[in-house]
Order: structure tokens, then sequence, then C-alpha cells
């Protein structure tokens, strides 16, 4: 049979999938020699087996449990289930990636009401009674799903009652609270267990469970953990911070989270347990601290620190706690930390030789990337913007909305459109989905390593912790904050990365570029093979796309230069015109507008390939649809109202997106293209008589038949011929190729490539086209189809390698049959998507093209694609 239970000392950090997280590092740290306090693993397989079969609990593993407790027993000197020199221990749930906070510890197991008293007699009344108090709570949350706040609450009220806090109730009044807490019990019909073996198997049986709760789902959702690995259970002997003034709890980075400054970072409290710490129940003290209360445990502490980033060259996230000046080390993991962190850590890594550019590289994800270049508030408005309050800066970015104060409401507001903004006390994992739809995130409690603060760093979310200054009633719904008061709707703008919220609405804008993403993006191009260019057109955008780091345009849609107010009316002169003058007219001033355009476009690509493609979209696109639009239309034109209605009447589409559009436009009514290449051609030729140095790329929309490509590209040539000769000079070269945005189109490419210099796949259209689904109108569907699992991505985000990628493949191939070197793209929005990138890598796609701010995401996607390849 196969194992179901490690000791520590049995186990190896890549043991993860079996081990769980929690239960490999554990494992890693006690054979490195560091004082975890001893204990055992039950495996991730026990969890699933259970969930699948749960009589497999009393069959197969109870008895394994019952002999590693045997030998816990042994190993400590002490006793499980006897009344002295009690054992206790913690029930601790991880899975194979940390999921924070998402399935509950417990601690001080095994006690019970005549244990509670030997402990006691050993200790001091306070701590014994606090750690059962604080077992009933935990096991009542975890094992039977009753509400901590309940015990909470009645803790508070007996505060207040006695007029004293509970580190100095006298024995009676800690026995009146923990009967208290057991009435909670008795309201759910259930009796707390006295027997400590069945404390321990219920509280296996619920972490294992926990698995499946609906907060453990989502969280796996959100970061794309699989359903089907299970969680393991650590069973750990008790150590105690909350012992004494020279006992404590803490948790601390290796480096800053936030920065990734190379400075240890972290919290910690004295005579507390568990995670105090984190709940924000005292304001814990700076790690440094502990060197002047401490100093021999501080020593230790730094000394092991180091050993643990040594060993898993990261930086770490421990937690230790300290019983009687003794410490003792009982979590490390891979600190999560800021996309900023990220990035500097990964750098200073290199330079510290522990790891190799490459490793680097596939450290930092691309989301990461994304995050690099959020939005802060425009600093010139922020100036005069009204700061409310300040706390600390615990996830960065800046962000605008309405105050909820619950998780649904944030959820309900976030459904109705509505930016909205969290602001609680603290959070909880219950939070989660709340946490995921807020812009920002707010709370009054709480530090840099609180629920809050952790989560939002992970999901890039901006947000702000212990903002003292508000007092947050979630009850009311109202946030007293000095002489104000703040209510629901309210609008806030939260800056998370100076910690300040102000009153009322601040624009934002995209942050200056970080140094350090600059060096990774250079090392991502050393390793790329798979070049990254933009679909731009606008001068903003094409100076963006340069700024960011493309190597070219893939994509320059020129109908986006029509849509003006003067242009605009050109076209719909263009389009409704009855007779040559009226064409003539229209088409001159449109000729004008683009060669400024293309002439601005060169210059600002300089020597870089620039891909224009000639217009697309269906006429009715540019006409108006409403009546009053169509009047003032026929007065701008001179033209009477009623024969412009009918002529736009008589250009409507039953489906325009499978309609008269794209190169069927340029057989049709050559005028338009043939004026599109003159203003090309004419901006080069002034360009080129200024010194430049281009190679226009013209690219044609939706061919579907060879025929279609050789008429155009025909005409085409006439017409470049012909503006050359007007300018009496020799041609220069330039290439002429084809979007590939049909299925039909795909199978025909061998034959394409003839009349082809190059290819780009318009993966929108060939979405549609092969799925049949519409861009516009999928988003009525796919989420019931996402829900359903009918399919698992939105095909217009993450290519359909089955499908759609599958057609691409076969004219790639076909393609280079024909014209081995043909240079091919992607120029639809998935060109842009990290998920997708590895494939175009894999079928020898040669540049993906996106929009400029997917750039530098796309640039390390690329770098990582080809280092994995
Ligand atoms: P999480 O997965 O939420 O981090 P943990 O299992 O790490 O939960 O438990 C939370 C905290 O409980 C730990 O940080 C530690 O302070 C405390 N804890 C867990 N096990 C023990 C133990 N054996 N002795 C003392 N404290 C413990
Ligand atoms: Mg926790
Ligand atoms: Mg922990």
């Amino acid at each position: 049979m196969t194992k179901l239970v490690y000791f520590f000392e049995e186990g190896r950090s890549d043991e993860k999938e079996l081990l769980g997280g929690k239960g490999a590092n554990l494992a890693e740290m006690t054979n490195l020699g560091l004082p975890v306090p001893p204990g055992f693993t039950i495996t991730t397989e026990s969890c699933m087996n259970y969930l699948k079969t749960p009589s497999f609990f009393d069959s197969d593993l109870k008895d394994e449990i019952l002999k590693a407790i045997d030998k816990l027993e042994n190993q400590t000197g002490k006793s499980f289930t006897k009344n002295e020199n009690l054992l206790l221990v913690s029930v601790r749930s991880g899975a194979a990636s940390s999921m924070p906070g998402m399935m509950d510890t417990i601690l001080n197991l095994g006690l019970n009401d005549s244990r509670v008293q030997s402990l006691a007699k050993l200790t001091s009344t306070a701590f014994a009674y606090d750690c059962y108090r604080r077992l009933l709570q935990m096991f009542g949350d975890v094992v039977y799903d009753i509400n901590k706040e309940k015990y909470n609450l009645l803790l508070q009220k007996m505060e207040i009652q006695l007029d004293k806090q509970v580190d100095y109730f006298e024995v009676d009044e800690h026995q009146q609270l923990i009967e208290a807490y057991k009435q909670l019990y008795a309201e759910n019909n259930i009796v707390f267990p006295q027997n400590p073996i069945d404390q321990l198997t219920e509280a296996t049986k619920a972490v294992f469970k926990s698995w499946n709760n609906q907060r453990a789902k989502v969280y796996r959702e959100l970061h794309d953990i699989p359903h089907h690995l299970g969680t393991a259970v650590n069973i750990q002997s008790m150590v105690f911070g909350n012992s004494g003034n020279t006992s404590g709890t803490g948790v601390v980075f290796t480096r800053n989270p936030a920065t990734g400054e190379n400075k240890m970072f972290g919290e910690f409290l004295i005579n507390a347990q568990g995670e105090d710490v984190v709940a924000g129940i005292r304001t814990p003290e700076p790690i440094e601290v502990l060197n002047d209360i401490l100093p021999e445990a501080y020593t230790d502490f730094v000394k092991y620190a180091n050993i643990l980033e040594k060993h898993y060259k990261d930086m770490q996230d421990i937690e230790f706690t300290i019983e009687n000046g003794k410490l003792f080390i009982l979590q490390t993991r891979n600190g999560k930390r800021t996309a900023k962190a990220t990035l500097k850590t990964a750098l200073d890594l290199v330079e510290e030789k522990l790891i190799s550019k490459k490793e680097a590289l596939l450290r930092v994800t691309p989301d990461t990337i994304d995050q690099l270049i959020h939005p802060i508030f425009d600093a010139t408005k922020v100036e005069n913007a009204p700061l409310l309050a300040q706390g600390l800066p615990a996830s960065p970015g800046a962000a605008t909305g309405e105050i909820v104060f619950t998780a649904e409401k944030a959820k309900e507001y976030h459904n109705l459109g509505k930016k909205v903004i969290l602001v609680r006390q603290e959070t909880s994992p219950e939070d989660i989905e709340g946490m995921i739809v807020s812009e920002a995130i707010v709370t009054s409690r709480g530090g840099m390593t609180s629920h809050a603060a952790v989560v939002a760093r992970g999901m890039g979310t901006c947000c702000i912790t212990g903002c003292e200054a508000f007092s947050v009633n979630e009850e009311a719904k109202t946030i007293i904050c000095g002489d104000q008061k703040l209510t629901e709707g309210d609008i806030i703008s939260v800056d998370g990365s100076a910690g300040n919220v102000y009153l009322g609405s601040i624009p934002t804008v995209i942050a200056d570029n970080d140094q350090n993403l600059q060096v990774l993006l250079t090392w991502a191009d050393e390793f790329a093979t798979l070049k990254v260019r933009a679909n731009a057109e606008t001068p903003q955008d094409l100076a963006t796309a340069m700024e960011f780091g493309a190597t070219g345009i893939g994509l320059a849609r020129t109908e986006h230069m029509f849509f003006g107010e003067e242009r605009v009316l050109e076209m719909r002169r263009l389009i409704l015109a009855k007779n040559e003058g009226e064409m003539k007219l229209a088409l001159e001033r449109l000729l004008a507008f683009q060669q400024d355009d293309f002439y601005q476009m060169f210059q600002t690509v300089q020597d870089k390939p620039l891909v224009i493609r000639l217009l697309d979209p269906p006429m009715h696109e540019f006409l108006p649809h409403e009546t009053t639009e169509m009047e003032q239309l026929a007065k701008k034109l001179d033209k009477p109202a009623s024969a412009i209605k009918k002529q736009i009447e008589q250009l409507q589409e039953t489906n325009p997106m499978l309609g008269h559009r794209g190169c069927r436009l340029g057989i049709t009514e050559p005028q338009i293209y043939q004026m599109q290449v003159e203003a090309i051609f004419n901006s080069v030729i002034q360009l080129t008589q200024e010194g430049h140095n281009i190679v226009p790329e013209i690219m044609i929309p939706l061919i579907a038949e060879e025929s279609e490509l050789t008429f155009l590209k025909d005409m085409l040539i006439d017409k470049i011929e012909a503006v050359f000769q007007q300018h009496e000079m020799e041609p220069i070269s330039y290439e002429i190729g084809t979007m590939i945005e049909l299925p039909r189109t795909c199978l025909i490419a061998d034959q394409l490539a003839k009349n082809a210099d190059f290819f780009s796949f318009g993966t929108n259209d060939l979405t549609q086209m092969t799925y049949g689904f519409s861009r516009d109108d999928i988003g009525k569907f796919i989420n019931t189809y996402k829900e359903k699992d009918i399919i698992t991505q939105d095909p217009f985000q993450t290519l359909d390698q089955n499908g759609v990628g599958e057609l691409i493949k076969i004219a790639v191939q076909k393609a280079r049959e024909t014209k081995e070197n043909i240079l091919i793209g992607i120029c639809g929005e998935v060109g842009g998507d990290p998920k997708s990138i590895p494939f175009f890598q894999k079928i020898g796609i040669d540049y993906v093209s996106c929009s400029p701010y997917r750039i530098p995401a796309a640039r390390l996607a690329v770098a990582q694609a080809s280092i994995e390849s």
C-alpha cells in the first residue's frame, strides 16, 4: 500500500504534490537541521481518497495516524492522551501551491476540560485557558463552521462585564468563558469532543473537506490551480509563543515584498500565538526590535533566514515562534511580492549569482509586467485632491471608485458596471470574491502582512491597510474620518503606492518606466526568437509602441484615420457620390489627409517595418444611423435628405461582417485602394528624398481567392508605377502581402504565397469565421459556456489551438512549401496573449503583433517561449 503518512525527516522539498508546500518545506527544513517542532504529514493522496470514499478514513488512514501519534509521543517524550506531560499539536492544512488563509489551521489540539487544568498547574492559568479558548474557537470554526466572530463577541462581552482583559481573568472566570463557548456549540447541537484522538480525526477530516469549500475553489480558479490535487494535513507538536514575555510569534520576509529591497521585513508580537500578528489584534513590532528584546533568538533567526534564502535561491516568507527564548521555525515559502519586488529580486539574485538570467526570466510572469505598467494618479491632479486619510501602502496602483462595505455589495455593484472600492475593518478569506471585483481595497486595521495586503499584492490590486483614521462601521455602512462621514456609494480615490486615500475621483495615468523592467526586457530580447510588433496607427499609439520596444508595426488600420469629424464627412461624400466630380473632390481631400498621416507614421517608426492594411470595414460603418444625423449630413453635402436616407438604406447589409468589405470593396470600388497607395507612395517618396530608406509593406485584407489577390496586386502595381512616373523617379522596393483571416485562405496559402510577399493572420476574424461565433455577440453566452465547461477559454482572448490553431499551422506549412522564407505574423488579439504565444513559437511564426500596452508582457512571453522550446 502507498505510504499515507510521512514524518518530517522522511520528506523532501520537491515532494510538494504529495506533501503539500508546507509539509515539503517543513521536511526540507528539518533535514537542513533547522529547529522545527517534530511532526508528520498526511498526504494529499489521502485527502483525495477520503473525499472520494469517506470510509477510507476509518478503514485505512486512521490506524496510520494513530501509529504516527505513538511515534510522535516517543520523539517528544510527551503524551497525547494522558493527563500529564501534555503533547499538544497543531493541525495545519497545506496544498501543493500556497493558498494563504484558504484552509484553516487549528492550534492547541489535545486540550480538554481536565488537561487544561494540568497545563495550568504546570505553567499558568492565563496561558492554559488562553490555549483552550483558542482551541474551542478554531475547532468550532474549522470543523463545525461556527463563525469565529461569534466567539470574539462573547469574549468582548465578558471583558466589558468584568471590566478587565482576558489575560487577567481568574480561574472561574476563564471557566465561565469556556462554558459560554461551549454553549455556542450546544446551540448548533454539537458537543466539543473531549477525547484528543477524536479531536484529531475530526480536525483532519475537516481540513480535507475544506479543499472543496467555496473560497478555496474561487482561489484556485483565480490562480489556475487544478482542483484534483487535494491538501495535505500537517500534524505538528505545539510550541507556545503565548507562554509569557520571553515568548512570541512573527512573520518575516527575507526581503521587502513591496519594493524588493534586500532587507528583512516583518513583524512580531511578544506573548502571542499563531496568527495574532496577521489578524491585527495588537499592533506588532518591526522585526528589528526583536534584537533589543530577545537578542539570541534574533541572531538565530537572521542566521536561519540566510540559510533558507540561499537554499531556496529566492526571497522567503518565514513564520516563527519563540518559546521561552528559544526560536522555532514553523514555515517557509517563496514570498509573495509585488510586481516591482518580483523584478528587483529576480535581477538582484542574478547579480548575487544565485540564479542565471534564464532562470530570472522564467521567474517573472507576463502578468507581473502588466502590473508594472499599472495606472498611477495624474501628479498634477493629486496636488489639489483632498487627502482623507493615510494608511500602509500595502499594494501599489491607483484607483477611484464607490465605497462598499461587504463582498456581496462589491459583487452586486460590479455586476451593475460600477467601479467599487471595498472598505472593511479587515478582510478575511470569505471576502475573496468581493476583493477580486474591487478596484482597490482599504482596511482600517492590519499590517503589511495582513490578509488584505497579501491577497491584494497577489492579485495586483491596489490596497491600503491599517488606515486607522477610518472608523469603519460595516453594519451601519459608514466611515467616520475626522469630522467627515462617508457612506456607501461615496467616491474615494486610493493610492496604494503612497498609502493615501482621497475624497472624490482623480484621473489616472500609466506609471513611468521601471529601470529594472528595461533591464529584464533587454535580457528577454537576447533569448527571444519570435519578434514583437504593435498594432497601432495613431501618433500616440505608435509612440507608445516604440517606447515599449516594438520591433515594428504589424498592423496599421487605415480606417481609423477616417474617423475624425472632417474626415468622416469626406468619406461619406465619397460613399454617397453620384457623379465623377463629387467623387474626385472627396478622394482628393482624403488623399491629403492620408498622405500626412502616412508621412507621420513612417517618421515615428523610422527604419522599422510598418505594415499598412488597406481599408477593411463595410461602408455602413462610416454612415450615420439616426434620422437627425442623416438630415444634418444631407445639409452638409447639399443634397435632399430623402435621397441620402434612401442611399443609406440601400447600403444596409443583413450580415455586414460577411458582406461587402475588405478586398471586396477594393475590387468594386478601386478608387479607394488606389487613393490609399497613392498617399502611401507620395509620403514615401517625400521621405526618400529626405534621405530615409523605407520599404513600405501593404497588406490586403480578407482575401479568400487567389484571383482576388492577383487582380488587386496588378491594380496596385499599376497605380504605384504611375505615382513614380508622376514624380519622374525610379520605383523603390515595396512589399504586398495579405491577411489570412478566413478558413479557405488557410487552405490555399500555398497558392497565395506565389503572389504574396508576406502573410499576417488576422486571428479575430479567423476565429469568428472558424467557430461561427460573432466577435461582437459572444459576450452573451461565453460566460454560460465557461460555467458549464463547454469551453474553458474565450477563443478571442486565447487561441483555440485545436481548431483555429490547426488552420494556422496548415497555412504556415503550405505557405512555406511555396516560399520557404516568407515572413509570417499574427496580428489579432491573441498575438499578445502569453498563453497563446508558445504555440506560435512552436509552429514557426516570425512575429506577433499586439496593442502597445501588451508589448512589454509579450516581449517576456516570447523569451520564455523560446527558452522553454
Ligand atoms: P497558514 O497556512 O494560514 O499560514 P499555518 O499552518 O502556517 O497556517 O498556521 C498558522 C500559524 O499557526 C503559524 O504561523 C504559527 O504561528 C501557528 N502554528 C502552527 N503550527 C504551530 C505549532 N506547531 N506550534 C506553534 N504555533 C503553530
Ligand atoms: Mg494563515
Ligand atoms: Mg503559515
